[in-house]
């Protein structure tokens, strides 16, 4: 018997083994959640199959989340094979390379547009689409963010502006799905070499600087965040919404 017995869910955001969607959905899967996948772009498709078939998904969609076509592809299918929705992770970010190392004084409209659109806007799209298949279910989302919405992190840049809106996002849905049941939290992960890290120039220091410093003396690692998630989604989170919850082994307490 698991505490997700009997719910469905959908991950946005697999790109691989390492990504944090990843050990959220395997987290969730242990729990007996059923889980449909997203993925963008035919390349990461040849990734994100296999994966989500070696724990049982049936539903695999290509989901880019600046097509909104594609996203009612998505929640189309699954109001027509599952009727309703339970779960859904958003671990979606991107920003172009030079807006992660070069100083954000420079950070071009087309960059700030696509760093905000794909990072903070689709999740208030996919919660939008989400909510209608959540209706009586006691559903819950959880979205992924970092420190850098907070604080300055050299090089993290229009990432954490878009992060910072992430996060208000998240309250103002949590305002407006609330009436519905529907809760929404954010999860403020410490440093984790995935994919998308490696995009962010001097990432390698940031993990050093952080296991240094943080309260525990360490880095977090994925399967942390998985069982954050698992927690913030199922039963025992029942009167949470509209949190940023930080997983990051203490470190944003720190003032010096
Ligand atoms: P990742 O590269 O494994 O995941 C990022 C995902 O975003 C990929 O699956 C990619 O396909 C997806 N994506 C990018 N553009 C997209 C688009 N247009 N449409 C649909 N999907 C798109 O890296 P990750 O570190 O697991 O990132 C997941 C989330 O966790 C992100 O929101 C990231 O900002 C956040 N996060 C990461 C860290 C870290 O250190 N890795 C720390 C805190 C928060």
């Amino acid at each position: 018997m698991g505490i997700l017995d009997g719910r469905k869910g959908i991950i946005f955001g697999v790109a691989n083994e390492r990504s944090i969607a990843w050990a959220i959905a395997r987290a969730l899967h242990e729990e007996g959640a059923e889980l449909a996948f997203t993925y963008a772009g035919e390349i990461l498709e040849k990734r994100v199959r296999p994966l989500a078939g070696s724990i049982g998904a049936k539903i695999i969609l290509p989901c880019d989340v600046t097509k909104d076509q594609e996203i009612e592809r998505v929640f189309q299918t699954l109001k027509g094979e599952w009727g309703g929705l339970d779960i859904l992770i958003h671990a979606i970010a991107y920003a172009a390379k030079e807006d992660l190392s070069q100083p954000y004084l420079q950070t071009s409209r087309e960059g700030f547009q696509l760093a905000l659109d794909v990072s903070a806007y689709s999740l208030t799209v996919l919660a939008r689409q989400a909510a209608q298949l959540m209706e009586g279910r006691s559903g819950s989302i959880v979205t992924l963010t970092y420190l850098g919405s907070e604080k300055v992190i050299p090089n993290y840049n229009v990432m954490g502006v878009a992060k910072a809106a992430l996060e208000a996002s998240v309250r103002y849905l949590a305002h407006d799905l609330g009436p519905r049941g529907v809760r929404i939290n954010a999860i403020s992960a410490g440093p984790v070499k995935t994919l998308a890290a490696a995009g962010i120039a001097g990432f390698k220091e940031m993990l050093h600087y952080s296991a240094g410093r943080a309260p525990l003396r360490r880095n977090i690692d994925a399967e942390e965040v998985g069982r954050a998630a698992l927690f913030l989604v199922s039963e025992m989170a029942s009167a949470i919404t509209g949190e940023v919850v930080h997983v990051d082994a203490g470190y944003n307490i720190m003032g010096m």
